[in-house]
């Protein structure tokens, strides 16, 4: 029982954790990231529990849940795997997009659908030549009758290949002006005509599945377009720090694994005839890692409790998934020391982390665009 969350909270905690433990030990983990399968069953698992109603509002059938909710959730689910938290947050958050920004008609059409797990979601802005400079994407959307007709290529589109996925694609419908002004959000079935996903052999993240997306003509009906023609930009905005503090809260829990798991083992091995873990030089080591893993915590759920003040938290939360997410990599590194051989051997999940980690500064934004970001609301103009 924490006292710093309510009773509900401390209870939704408990849920997710005992939810994770049931569907999710580690011996299946270990068989999901080796095989590199996408778990339909766990999923669904957290549909049944209401975990994908709990941040939508009532009146759509959400469970109108905080943004602490949403994060201890993430926090619970990275805890035992980032790439998992991906699953969750990939449907949250174009989801959440849908709520804030869809008409009467697309919330009632769509969310109902997320919440039961009829349907998924994956958010597609990345392409080859658009990273961190979202304006350089080329991918179009052209009006012809009652349908848009899309053309171009997505990548590193993270879980865009699941059963029933709907992408959630930025295009350009005016691409003569600034993109800010002419970019759209379109909501296309993963199996509409014209569409073709390749699954990507990256390092980590096997059970999401990152993906690369070609778009040949592909036909999307009009209502299809969230926030109106050439509003894309907006819905991006308009998500942004829920979406961040929930990934700095995956990260948190993914950090906060790596500690559990280095911890217990520098308790149990020994060497020289006593547990490693007594050797002051691996005492300090987790002692440091657990310390700044306490200080992403605290500010990431700093973070949430603002936003759900309706605080404007832009720079906080940028700083919380920097260093959330740095936090996370710098522990899952460290966890590879103290587990010596073993962490390099695949039977033993640090390995896993340690892969997972490395790219959490990077996806969702890299740790140098956001220095960036919260250097500009210093006042200061890094470039
Ligand atoms: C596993 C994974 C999953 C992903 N999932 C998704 C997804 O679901 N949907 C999606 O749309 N995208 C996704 N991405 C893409 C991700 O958002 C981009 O990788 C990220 O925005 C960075 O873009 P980039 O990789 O092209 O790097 P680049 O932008 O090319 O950057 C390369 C390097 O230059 C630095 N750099 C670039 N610009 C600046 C600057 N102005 N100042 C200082 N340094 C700078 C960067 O920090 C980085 O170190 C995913 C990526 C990965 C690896």
């Amino acid at each position: 029982m924490d006292s710093r969350f309510s009773e509900e909270q401390n209870l939704l905690r408990d849920t997710v954790a005992k939810l994770m433990a049931k569907h999710c030990p580690p011996e299946f983990m270990r068989r999901i990231d080796r095989e590199q399968s996408y778990p339909y069953m766990l999923y669904d698992s957290w549909v049944e529990a209401g975990l994908f109603r709990m941040p939508f509002a009532e009146a759509y059938g959400g469970l109108g849940g905080s943004t602490v909710d949403a994060c201890i959730i993430a926090e619970e689910i990275g805890r035992v795997s980032a790439d998992l938290s991906m699953m969750y947050g990939g449907s949250t958050f174009c989801g959440l997009n849908v709520q804030r920004k869809g008409s009467e008609e697309q919330k009632a059409y769509w969310l109902p659908r997320l919440m039961s797990g009829e349907i998924r979601m994956s958010i597609s802005m990345s392409e080859p030549d658009a990273g961190s400079d979202v304006g350089a994407i080329r991918t179009t959307a052209v009006r012809d009758g009652d349908h848009y007709i899309v053309n171009g290529q997505k990548l590193w589109a993270t879980g865009a290949g699941a059963k029933n996925n709907v992408i959630n694609v930025y295009v350009k419908t005016d691409p003569k002006v600034h993109y800010r002004q002419g970019m759209s959000l379109f909501l296309v079935d993963n199996d509409t005509p014209g569409i073709e996903l390749r699954k990507l052999d990256m390092l980590g993240r096997y059970c999401t599945g990152t993906y690369e997306i070609f778009f040949k003509d592909v036909r999307v009906p009009a209502d299809r377009l969230i926030g109106g023609e050439n509003k894309g930009w907006e819905c991006i905005l308009s998500g942004l720090q829920v979406e961040r503090v929930v990934a700095a809260a995956a990260d948190v829990g993914s950090a906060e694994g790596c500690v559990e798991m280095a911890l217990a083992y520098a308790k149990d091995r020994k060497q020289f005839g006593r547990p490693i873990g007594t050797f002051q030089a691996i005492a300090h080591m987790l002692a440091d890692m657990a310390t700044e893993v306490a200080a992403a915590r605290a500010l990431m759920y700093q973070c949430a409790a603002m936003v759900d003040q309706g605080e404007d938290a832009l720079k906080d939360i940028t700083m919380a998934k920097l260093f959330a997410s740095e936090t996370y990599a710098k522990v899952a590194n460290l966890g590879m020391q103290i587990f010596g051989a073993y962490g390099y051997n695949k039977e033993f999940d640090m390995q896993r982390h340690y892969r997972d980690a490395r790219i959490a500064t990077v996806a969702a934004g890299t740790s140098q665009v956001q220095r960036n970001l919260i250097a500009g609301l210093m006042g200061l103009k890094a470039q």
